[in-house]
């Protein structure tokens, strides 16, 4: 079955209203986009309205994060999973690996996190779940360990087979982050055809062939076309570059 790529743009904790503005013009006279391409921008949480009110209608937007509470209440800070679905955001990240370690302040677990994916999951969300090694873990041989054996069964043991069709999983080696230092093809290959064969044998063959397994880590036009090539990378979660023109180069890419 032909997976179709998804594209999304983190831009964290970033834009002012002018240079959102500008941003979201730029997406908008970006051409036409590849048939098999779906594209996600995750704006901060105080742009969602304006960008989800002005952005091309092929373009869906994104949450960063969502609370681990189905219904609004007494969680200063966060917004939850009913909220973001009344709001009409399809889309949540949940797991990002600035979200794992914290700031200044408890990072998030992965049971947590797969919590937090499954009452997205339940309130009709799509979640991009993030998952991926430290520098020291893959310098230990241990990137599969973890991002198998710890990232991904906890989402197992907390989804149910029907929800894998509403999930993205991103790979996002930490150490290629903002650091400019992308995972080679066959070292992003490897993670991700990994991944796959697991889900394959602990949730079934049919949703490890369906699954969209997306790549993140300085992912740039310069290096898109290349990565998009490998038979299990389905797509990229942007970071830097989803702020920039060279996003709608990077969609067009897997063309
Ligand atoms: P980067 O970030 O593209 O700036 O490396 C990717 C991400 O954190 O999702």
């Amino acid at each position: 079955m032909a997976r179709k790529f998804l594209i999304g743009g983190n831009w964290k904790c970033n834009g002012t209203r002018e240079n959102v503005a500008a941003l979201v013009e730029v997406l908008n006279e970006g051409g036409e986009f590849p048939d098999n391409a779906e594209v996600v921008v995750a704006p901060p949480s105080i742009f969602l309205q304006t960008v989800k009110d002005t952005i091309r209608p092929d373009i869906k937007v994104s949450t960063q994060n969502v609370g681990k509470n189905v219904r609004p209440g007494a969680y200063t800070g966060e917004l939850c999973a009913s909220m973001i679905k009344d709001f009409g955001v399809e889309w949540v990240i949940t797991g990002h690996s600035e979200r794992r370690v914290g700031f200044g302040c408890a990072g998030e677990s992965s049971d947590l996190i797969a919590e937090k994916s499954k009452v997205a999951l339940d309130c009709g969300l799509n979640v991009i779940m993030c998952i991926g090694e430290s520098l020291a873990v893959r310098e230990a041989n241990q990137t599969l360990e973890l991002v198998l054996e710890d990232h991904m069964a906890a989402f197992l043991k907390t989804l149910e087979e029907a929800d894998w069709s509403r999930v993205v999983v991103a790979y996002e080696p930490v150490w290629a982050i903002g650091t400019g230092v992308t995972a080679s093809p066959a070292q992003a290959q490897e993670v991700h055809s990994a991944i796959r064969a697991w889900v394959g044998e602990k949730v079934s063959p049919a949703v490890a062939e369906s699954l969209r397994i997306i790549y993140g880590g300085s992912v740039k036009s310069s290096n898109a076309a290349e990565l998009a090539t490998c038979p299990d990378i389905d797509g990229f979660l942007v970071g830097g570059a989803s702020l920039k023109p060279d996003f709608v180069d990077i969609i067009k890419a897997v063309e």
